[in-house]
C-alpha cells in the first residue's frame, strides 16, 4: 500500500484533519494507496499559496515560464515507465496505450510553451488621432481544475499545461479514485527547476467536499472542470455566487452514422478501437451507431472479429489490450445498460460478461436496439456498441440530434459531398468525417447543450486561460 500526502506550496502535506481514505486497484479490487482527505481548509492553505505565487510567476517572461514547462516535459519522459505503471494499477490503462498517454503529456507543455509564445494581442482601430487601443492578453488569475477519472494523467496535462504556460497558477483536485495518479504527476513535476512553489498545487479528496470547496471558493478565478453534465451543474451553481470563469467539458451520447456505401473495414478500425480503448471511457467516442440496414449485419459481423479479437486481463501485460473499467459502481452501471437493453429487446451479439474479481466488463455488441432504448438516449461511457438499424437517410439528421448532448458526431460514407453536407445540420461541436483524431492543435468541447461550456486544447482553449484587457491610450 502506497502512502501519499498533498501538494500544497512545494510541500507534501496530510489533510488537516488527518483524515485518509484509500483508493483500489481495479483489476482486483483491492486497497492500493492511502491518500489524505482534503476539506475546506485544505483546499483554502492550497488556494492561498497559489494566489501568492500568482505575481511571481506571471511576472516572469514567457522564455523564462517555457523554460520551466520544457523541464517539465523532459522529466515526464524520465518518469514515464513508473507514471503508466500506476496508471494501470489504479485506473486500468494497458501499459501499452498509458506510456503513449504520458509522451502526449509531456508533449502537451511543449506544445503550450511554444504556443504562448506565439500569442499576440491586437491592435484596434479607433477614429481619434494620436491614440492607440489594443488587447493586452492577461492570465486569469488562480485555477481551480477538477478532473474526471476516464483518463487521469491527459487531462491533467490539457489543462495544467496552456493554464500554466499563460502564467496562471493552478489547484487541482484529481478524481478521488485516481488520486494517486494526481499525486504522482505532482511529484514528478515538482522536481522541475525554477517552477515556484504554489503555482501547481494537487489536493486529494471527494468531490462534493474538495470539489466544491474548489469551486465555490472565493479567491478563485475560473474553473476548468471535465466530467458528467450533472456534476457539471452543481460545479456551475456553487461558482454562480462569485461569477467565476468556468470551461466545462461535460457528457456525450455521440451519434455515429454508417452510411451504405461506407467503407466497413477502415470504419472498424476505428469505430471498434475507440469503443474498446479505455474500455470505452472516452468521451469522443463513439455512442450510438445508426447504420443502413443494407450494411448493418456486415457491419455487425465485422465489430465482432474485431472484439473476438482483443485480450482483456492486467493492465501491465503489455501484450493486453483492454483492462478493467475504473470502478465497480460504474462496471454496474455499464452492467444496467446492458440488461436494459437486452430486457427491451436488444441482441447481445458479442460480450455482456461482467466479472466479480476486479471491475472488467468484456467488449460488448448489442444489435437490433431502438433509438428510443435508454442505451441508446443516455451516455454509457463503457466498452458497448449499440448498433440501430436506419432505411430513410432522410430521418437520420433528426435522430443524431435527438440527444441532451451535442459533444460530437461520427460519419462514414465514400460519398464526401453527402458527408460534408451532413456538417451543417449536425447539432454537434466536432465532427469526425471518415476519420476521428484529437491532436495538439484541435480544440476539444462546445457550448451546445449539456456538453459543456468553452474550449479545451489547440489556440481556442489557450485563450480561455487569458482575460483579453482592453487598452486605450491618448498620447497627444
Ligand atoms: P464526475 O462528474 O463524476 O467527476 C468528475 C470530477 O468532479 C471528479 O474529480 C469528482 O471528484 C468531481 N466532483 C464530483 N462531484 C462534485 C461536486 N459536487 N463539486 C465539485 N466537484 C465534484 O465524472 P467522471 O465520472 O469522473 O467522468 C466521466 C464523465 O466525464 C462522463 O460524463 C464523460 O462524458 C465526461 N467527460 C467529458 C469529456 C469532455 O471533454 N467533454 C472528457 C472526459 C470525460
Amino acid at each position: 500500500m502506497q502512502q501519499r500526502e498533498m501538494y500544497i506550496n512545494g510541500q507534501w502535506v496530510g489533510a488537516i484533519s488527518g483524515r485518509t481514505f484509500d483508493t483500489l486497484n481495479p483489476s482486483t479490487a483491492e486497497p492500493l494507496g492511502t491518500v489524505p482527505y482534503a476539506e475546506a481548509a485544505d483546499v483554502d492553505a492550497a488556494v492561498r499559496a497559489a494566489r501568492a505565487a500568482f505575481p511571481v510567476w506571471s511576472g516572469m517572461t514567457q522564455g523564462e515560464r517555457n523554460k520551466v514547462l520544457y523541464r517539465i516535459a523532459a522529466l515526464i519522459r524520465e518518469h514515464a515507465d513508473e507514471m503508466a505503471t500506476l496508471e494501470g494499477l489504479e485506473h486500468g490503462t494497458p501499459y501499452k496505450d498509458a506510456f503513449g498517454v504520458c509522451m502526449g503529456a509531456a508533449e502537451k507543455f511543449e506544445w503550450s510553451a511554444n504556443a504562448a509564445a506565439a500569442l499576440k494581442g491586437d491592435e484596434l482601430p479607433v477614429p481619434n488621432a494620436n491614440t492607440l487601443s489594443f488587447i493586452k492578453r492577461e492570465p486569469v488569475g488562480v485555477i481551480g481544475f477538477i478532473t474526471p477519472w476516464n483518463l487521469p494523467t491527459i487531462m491533467t496535462a490539457v489543462k495544467l499545461a496552456p493554464a500554466i504556460a499563460l502564467g496562471n497558477c493552478a489547484v487541482l483536485k484529481p478524481p478521488s479514485i485516481n488520486s494517486l495518479i494526481g499525486l504522482k504527476f505532482a511529484e514528478v513535476i515538482s522536481k522541475a527547476e525554477g517552477l515556484p512553489n504554489g503555482v501547481v498545487n494537487v489536493i486529494t479528496g471527494s468531490g462534493s467536499v474538495a470539489g466544491n470547496a474548489l469551486a465555490s471558493h472565493p479567491d478563485v478565478d475560473m474553473i476548468g472542470f471535465t466530467g458528467s453534465s450533472e456534476t457539471g451543474k452543481s460545479i456551475l451553481a456553487a461558482a454562480a455566487p462569485t461569477v467565476k470563469k468556468t470551461v466545462m467539458e461535460l457528457g456525450g451520447n455521440n451519434p455515429v452514422i454508417i452510411y451504405p456505401d461506407a467503407d466497413l473495414d477502415a470504419a472498424i478500425k476505428v469505430l471498434a478501437w475507440r469503443q474498446f480503448n479505455n474500455s470505452g471511457q472516452h468521451c469522443s467516442g463513439p455512442g450510438r451507431y445508426y447504420v443502413h440496414e443494407r450494411v448493418y449485419d456486415a457491419f455487425a459481423a465485422k465489430f465482432k472479429v474485431y472484439a473476438e479479437s482483443l485480450k482483456i486481463g492486467d493492465p501491465s501485460d503489455k501484450s493486453v489490450d483492454m483492462g478493467p473499467l475504473v470502478s465497480r459502481e460504474h462496471q454496474q452501471k455499464v452492467s444496467g445498460y446492458i440488461q436494459g437493453a437486452i430486457d427491451d429487446g436488444a441482441t447481445l451479439l458479442f460480450g455482456g460478461e461482467a466479472s466479480e474479481n476486479g471491475f472488467f466488463i468484456t467488449p460488448t455488441i448489442l444489435t437490433n436496439c431502438r433509438h428510443d432504448m435508454t442505451a441508446a438516449r443516455e451516455e454509457i461511457f463503457g466498452p458497448v456498441a449499440v448498433l440501430i438499424p436506419f432505411t430513410d437517410a432522410d430521418d437520420i439528421v433528426a435522430l443524431a440530434n435527438d440527444s441532451n448532448y451535442g459533444l460530437c458526431a461520427h460519419v462514414w460514407t465514400r460519398d464526401i459531398g453527402a458527408g460534408m453536407k451532413l456538417i451543417g445540420k449536425l447539432h454537434v461541436g466536432a465532427v469526425f468525417i471518415n476519420c476521428q483524431m484529437l491532436t495538439n492543435e484541435q480544440p476539444w468541447g462546445t457550448s451546445i447543450r449539456e456538453s459543456g461550456i468553452g474550449k479545451e486544447g489547440g489556440t481556442y482553449g489557450l485563450l480561455e486561460f487569458t482575460d483579453a484587457k482592453l487598452v486605450c491610450v491618448n498620447y497627444n
